[in-house]
């Protein structure tokens, strides 16, 4: 079994199919690998990279072998990287060619990975179109994005795609326990049921950042639960302070809403454990809830098209509170 993507975990029946048709003599040349934040897309091209690029005389990739060992460190000179940045431009794509089109360095196949393809834009694409339908021989591209509909039809149509499948919950689980020994319980139950399969999804959730993004959002929920209208404004006032301004605090604060509503509908709260959405929930009425979700997101629709406006903000706290207070006493809880 190679090194990469094989000894610890065994193939998915995709991934076995697809290493089947590499070793088979005629490996694809143009693939899409898709799938979810963290699921291991580049670690599985990486794979198909050694496979491509291995020197010994057995079954490839051997895992051992100089060629497969220098792919693994991503330091093969016949193995190019490209997409690191934020977007991918029309240039970019044209370098891809142009290398494309040299001889290969050390032997006769060359492989490029380009992550992050649904940043390409749309001119990128275009550009990319002739050369991905019909790479030059020995050479294999491929691309890498969380979902291939980010794509247009032309490239999809022009590619072999393989679908990478996310974590279960308790693989997710003992790999965050793995890695993240000083996570509490309670984070970690969190983190697997946002992040819905992605590895990349729950580390972000656990990065500090992230943590106090949601305890913003959590001071803002209080606040208003409360009606205290001074208070969520300040609470308001601190969040336009962050390096990675308010709408951050705004979509965790629209979380916490819909668990509430979730709880109060009988559903499962996302980012809350169950014990403390339904707490919560019955602090405010359902239909106060649906008001709180409705003011916040037209203020974030807002916040989105003018910037940070003093005005929008104050209003849309005693909007808030205005919500949560009038429906505790007039409405049947
Ligand atoms: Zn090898």
């Amino acid at each position: 079994m190679p090194e990469g993507i094989g000894r610890k975990e065994p193939l998915s029946a995709v991934q076995r199919l697809f290493a089947q048709k590499l070793q088979s003599g005629s490996p694809p040349h143009a693939v899409i690998v898709e799938g979810p934040r963290g699921c291991g897309k580049r670690q599985f091209a990486l794979w198909c990279a050694q496979a491509l690029l291995c020197t010994s005389g057995g079954d490839k990739p051997c895992g051992v072998c100089d060629g497969c060992r220098r792919v693994l460190g991503g330091y093969h000179p016949d193995l190019h990287f490209f997409g690191e940045e934020a977007t991918v431009n029309v240039a970019d794509v044209r370098e891809l060619i142009r290398q494309t089109g040299l001889v290969p360095i050390e032997g006769e196949k060359s492989v490029y990975l380009l992550s992050h393809a649904e940043k390409m834009l749309p001119g990128a694409q275009n550009a990319l179109l002739k050369v991905f339908e019909e790479p030059p021989p020995g050479v294999a591209i491929f691309l890498l994005t969380e979902s291939r509909r980010a794509l247009l039809p032309t490239v999809r149509s022009r590619g072999l795609t393989v679908t990478l499948p996310g974590l279960t919950d308790a693989q997710l689980y003992e790999r965050l326990r793995a890695t993240r020994p000083r996570a509490s319980e309670a984070e970690l139950a969190s983190a697997v049921r946002v992040a819905q399969g992605s590895l990349g999804e729950a580390v972000a959730f656990l990065e500090k950042d992230a943590q106090e993004t949601r305890e913003r959002a959590r001071d803002w929920l209080d606040a208003c639960l409360s009606g205290d209208v001074y208070r969520l404004i300040g609470c308001i006032a601190m969040a336009r302070e962050r390096r990675d301004g308010l709408l951050p605090v705004f979509d965790a604060f629209l979380r916490l809403l819909s668990d509430l509503l979730l709880s109060r509908v009988g559903g499962t709260p996302v980012l809350l454990c169950a014990e403390e959405a339904y707490a919560l929930s019955r602090r405010v009425t359902k239909n106060a809830l649906v008001r709180m979700c409705g003011q916040a997101l037209v203020c974030r629709e807002r916040l989105e098209s003018y910037g940070n406006t003093t005005a929008a903000l104050s209003c849309f706290a005693s909007e808030l509170c205005a919500s949560a207070g009038r429906t505790v006493s007039r409405d049947v809880l």
